[in-house]
């Protein structure tokens, strides 16, 4: 898994590589109005994009990548990945 995110200001879809956060230009428009969603996130461990909502950009909720064949749970700590330890 990559262990540190590589913020992209600029959507370009070939550099979402695994690990890559690009925040959304519409960020907290849509979604939950209490934790909207905020940014696209590649999965750290498979590369598979998800959206994040804020509360996960900022660290207080876990990301859980949505692919079928990844089980990643990661905690976003400023720009650093920290595994979830499932207990
Ligand atoms: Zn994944």
């Amino acid at each position: 898994m990559v262990q540190e995110l590589n913020v992209l200001s600029e959507w370009i879809p070939e550099q979402m590589q695994p690990g890559t956060l690009f925040v959304l230009e519409n960020a907290g428009d849509m979604g939950d109005e209490e934790d909207p969603y905020w940014a696209v996130l590649s999965c750290p461990e498979c590369g598979t994009l998800g959206l994040i909502t804020r509360r996960q950009v900022v660290g207080l909720v876990a990301v859980i990548c949505g692919s079928d064949k990844c089980s990643a749970q990661f905690f976003i700590r400023e720009s650093d990945v920290v595994v979830r330890k499932v207990s």
